[in-house]
């Protein structure tokens, strides 16, 4: 049996992009995967397929899992020979029990190594305009647990020396204790105007900051609802937020954002959502799989060259297309001579980016303009494949047999409901957390009511929906969804500039 492997990881503190690369890589080699609460879901998309998931962190009934049987799950897993990625939010030896679980492997005989994340004491108030140290303020920036109980000898925080400390005040978990942290450091001589500010959620598009002095920063935290986990920050730094602020500025910051598109497929809306500072919420409610069986496919491989025009009808097409031609050692030049349609832009960059040019791209994608845009470019006699999904509109296949066109219908690719988790997303639409729910497609609307459940369209109206074209949005309407508004332009950029309009 190979030797097992604990890998004790930090993945910072919200924003999943402040993960570092060996964090991935060490995710992405894991044969198990252990988690805590503040670990941004995301992350775990790094997983490898099959890899086992187990979440240690707070459960419904609010136990956290103790920290005794999480060194055993490490320990057992990788006594097994298993590979463990043990995984923190923020920084693994910061207040995160890393250090214990270090000690429990080193007893055990167990490898491990650590890999450091980005801390929120410090990226928290960076997200805030806040920098924890700065020349002209302080020379020291000081960590402390918020966590005491600060009652007479339960404390194991002096706060005569706190209070007397020059540098930067950085408390976690210390919201419940807020008023008696602050009150603590005044009652030490700490100045009661030195500015104070309180950080929740920091690095995520819920981030509050709430701001004050050590007089009052205990009631105004408490006056707008702070809840864990936050940090709060006191020292003179605090005052700079109000030049240096610079995160949620853009144009749709501060929005949830579901995107219900396949997760091969939600790449650019993604990158758009969050270029704008919004945040998107990937349920997959669709997946990509192979045609059921390829008969047909090889079939008309061996035969491409009775066909004049390809049209594909997505970039999915374009990609299973060309990897099946690519599996069966099949060379692009037999594809010598045969016109290139594709439906939309991105299909055309598919293609491009395989070093082929298209021949007809409509203007604007309805199935109606594209049989009109064929019917011009066909010539009698000539032979038109179509590459589809399964689940493609018969529209387009009907008008060229109406019109006398010789064409074969190709299943290039299956769509299937994906398998995304309902719950989280069930939850975030009853409190009100998602700003808009995506559409771009007729079968991710089914599939997201199918998934979500019909008796949930109240739930799910809370969000505003927005459609990528006309037919989605009647799609939607005939299930009984509020639609509000549908993109002028159908594609991700038309979507986009809904979301902003909306
Ligand atoms: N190991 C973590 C800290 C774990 S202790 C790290 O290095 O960041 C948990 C505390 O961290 C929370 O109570 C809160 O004070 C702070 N924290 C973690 N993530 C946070 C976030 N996104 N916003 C505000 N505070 C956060």
């Amino acid at each position: 049996m190979s030797k097992g492997k604990v890998y004790i990881i930090g993945v910072g503190p919200g924003d999943y992009k402040l993960i570092t690369l060996k964090a991935i890589e060490c995710i992405a080699r894991a044969d198990v995967v252990v988690y805590d609460r503040l670990v941004n879901s995301k992350i775990l998309g790094y997983a490898r397929e099959g890899a086992e998931l187990v979440y240690v962190g707070k459960l419904p009934d609010c136990h956290a899992v103790p920290q005794d049987k999480i060194n055993e799950i490490l320990v057992r897993e990788a006594s097994q020979g298993k590979i463990v990625a043990r995984v923190k939010g923020g920084d693994p030896f910061v207040f995160g029990r890393g250090g214990e679980e270090c000690e429990s492997l080193f007893e055990k005989g167990i490898e491990f190594e650590v890999v450091p994340g980005v801390t929120s004491p410090i990226a928290v108030p960076a997200y805030a305009g806040i920098p924890v140290t700065h020349r002209d303020f302080c020379s020291s920036l000081h960590i402390i647990t918020g966590h005491e109980r600060s009652g007479k000898n339960e404390s194991m925080l002096d706060y005569e020396l706190l209070a007397r400390l020059e540098g930067t005040l950085v408390f976690l978990m210390g919201v419940k204790n807020l008023a008696d942290i602050s009150s603590n450091l005044m009652r030490y001589g700490k100045d009661k105007t030195t500015p104070a500010a309180v950080i929740e959620k920091g690095t995520t598009s819920e981030q509050r900051v709430v701001t004050g002095t050590l007089e009052d920063i205990a009631a105004r935290a408490a006056e707008a609802g702070i809840k864990s986990p936050a940090v709060t920050v006191v020292g003179k730094v605090v005052s700079l937020k109000d030049k240096l602020s610079w995160f949620n500025r853009g144009k749709l910051a501060g929005k949830r954002i579901i995107v219900t598109r396949a997760r091969e497929q939600a790449g650019k809306l993604v990158e758009k959502i969050e270029e704008l500072g919004g945040e998107a919420i990937e349920f997959p409610v669709i997946k990509i799989a192979k045609p059921e069986s390829y008969v047909h496919f090889d079939r008309v491989l061996d035969d491409i060259g009775s066909f004049n025009w390809i049209v594909f009808m997505s970039v999915n097409g374009v990609d299973s297309f060309f990897s099946r031609m690519k599996t069966r050692l099949m060379d692009i030049r037999s594809l010598w001579g045969i016109k290139l349609c594709a439906v939309g832009e991105a299909t055309a960059e598919r293609l491009q980016d395989l070093g082929l040019n298209v021949d007809y791209m409509p203007e604007k994608f309805t199935a109606s303009e594209l049989l009109e845009g064929l019917l011009k470019r066909v010539e009698p006699g000539q032979k038109v494949l179509l590459a589809r999904a399964d689940i493609a509109s018969r529209e387009l296949s009907e008008g060229l047999k109406n019109s006398g066109v010789s064409y074969e219908d190709l299943v290039v690719y299956r769509t299937v409901p994906g398998g995304a988790d309902r719950k989280d997303i069930i939850s975030m639409l009853e409190e009100g957390r998602i700003d808009f729910i995506t559409f771009t497609s007729s079968s991710t609307v089914r599939n997201f009511i199918s998934i979500i459940g019909s008796n949930k369209l109240d739930t799910i109206s809370r969000a505003k929906v927005v459609c990528i074209g006309p037919v989605t949005a009647k799609t939607a309407a005939e299930l009984g969804i509020k639609v509000t508004s549908v993109a002028d332009v159908y594609t991700i950029d038309g979507l986009v500039q809904k979301l902003l309009e909306s």
